[in-house]
């Protein structure tokens, strides 16, 4: 492994630095790197490996398809697409119409286009958080409220307003019947699974109705099931006006999809926006076995009740190290006193998991949505000799 990251190194851009592991191959909730030690993911590549590692569904259903077409390009269309799109609008019973793309950052891009269009000139800017995070290409960066990640690469040709995220008061400020858009994750997944106060949701659609602005929530990380509802605005009972959604979509296929509601839906005319590779069969094929397999397997309350005693496990340790933690579902931030998460993954890695030093005091768990309550045991037996080391 000392060997391929070397050669990682040489060969690959810097911007990643040189990850600690080679990762060979997955099964279920474990994974095995370039060595052969076993890991238990609790990080799914980034929320993303929503059925774990080589699920049969995913396997068969990419298989068939890659074997029967595997790409139109967007001159013809293709029954895996509709069918998709038709099975998210029936998931978000709602009146809409579908974009796909590959990418969150993509999805997000065409959710920026789509308001923009929506709302013609007169709406002159748009409203995002500050800690949020919608991507790193140049749309999606410009809305993406951590500094030292957008502003090296500035300026941007957009009027960006960033607003404290949680406050009601400040949105209330900044949105008027000039701002085109509020862009707002439903839980802050990159700040750290950062969940907002009680009723903030609601009350931006409220600040939304009143200024005719478009209520646009990032639900590219907290979306299809990680919080053990299929989208997290579900549970305040909001309706966005544009969803964007993602990461565990494509049980590890690229995908993203915009969505567009009501009159949303049909605010792009023909040519307006584009992607070669977007809705490829292949990712449409993954992300349907995904939903199915969430269907059938009743994997929303199997996230809730696994998700929920994590998270007990996790607080009724104690430790000086820990403070808390925080997030819903299968989607959760250990907490620490100390600006040591870096120092927490490094020892959990060397116990044999998988987690993610999201933020200098947060440790981010997004395993698989499969992953079971002894798996999920496991981690929180070795949790306290972990801290101890870190
Ligand atoms: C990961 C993420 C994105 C960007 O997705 P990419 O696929 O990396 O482009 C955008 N928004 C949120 C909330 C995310 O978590």
């Amino acid at each position: 492994m000392s060997d391929l990251r070397k050669r990682f190194e040489a060969a690959i851009m810097p911007n990643y630095g040189v990850p600690p592991l080679a990762l060979a191959r997955g099964e279920g909730c474990r994974v095995w790197d370039a060595d052969g030690d076993v890991y238990l993911d609790l990080i799914g590549g980034i929320a993303v490996s929503a059925l774990g590692h080589a699920h049969p569904a995913v396997v068969e259903a990419v298989s068939a398809q890659v074997a029967t077409i595997a790409h139109t390009s967007n001159l013809f269309l293709h029954e895996p697409e509709v069918l998709l799109a038709e099975r998210l609008l029936e998931l978000l019973d709602a009146d809409g119409r579908v974009f796909f793309a590959n990418s969150g950052t993509e999805a997000n891009e065409a959710a920026y286009k789509l308001v923009r269009r929506h709302a013609g000139p007169d709406r002159t800017y748009v409203v995002a958080a500050e800690g949020g995070f919608h991507g790193r290409t140049m749309g999606a960066l410009a809305l993406t409220g951590k500094a030292a990640i957008r502003e090296p690469f500035g300026p941007y040709g957009a009027d960006v307003r960033f607003v404290p995220y949680g406050s009601v008061e400040a949105l209330h400020e900044a949105v008027t019947d000039r701002c085109a858009a509020v862009f707002l994750e439903p839980t802050q997944g990159e700040g750290g699974v950062v969940p907002p106060p009680e009723g903030y949701l609601a009350a931006a659609r409220r600040i939304c109705d009143e200024t005719g602005a478009a209520l646009v929530l990032d639900e590219i990380q907290s979306g299809i099931g990680r919080t053990g509802v299929w989208f997290q605005h579900r549970r305040e009972g909001v309706r966005p006006d544009v969803i964007t959604l993602a990461k565990g979509l494509g049980g590890g296929l690229p995908i993203g999809v915009c969505v567009g509601l009501g009159p949303y839906g049909t605010a792009f005319s023909k040519g307006d926006h584009g992607s070669t590779f977007g809705g490829n069969p292949v990712s449409c094929a993954a992300a349907l076995a995904v939903i199915d397999t969430i269907v059938k397997d009743g994997l929303l309350e199997h996230v809730t009740a696994v998700g929920d005693r994590l998270a007990d496990g996790i607080a009724a340790i104690e430790d000086p190290l820990l403070s808390g933690v925080r997030g819903s579902g299968l989607w959760r931030a250990i907490v620490l006193a100390e600006p040591k998460s870096a120092q927490v993954e490094a020892a959990a890695r060397e116990a044999g998991f998988l987690v993610n030093a999201v933020a200098p005091d947060a440790v981010r768990l997004a395993p698989p949505l499969i992953i079971t309550d002894e798996e999920a045991a496991s981690f929180v037996a070795a949790l306290p000799e972990i801290l101890r080391k870190a």
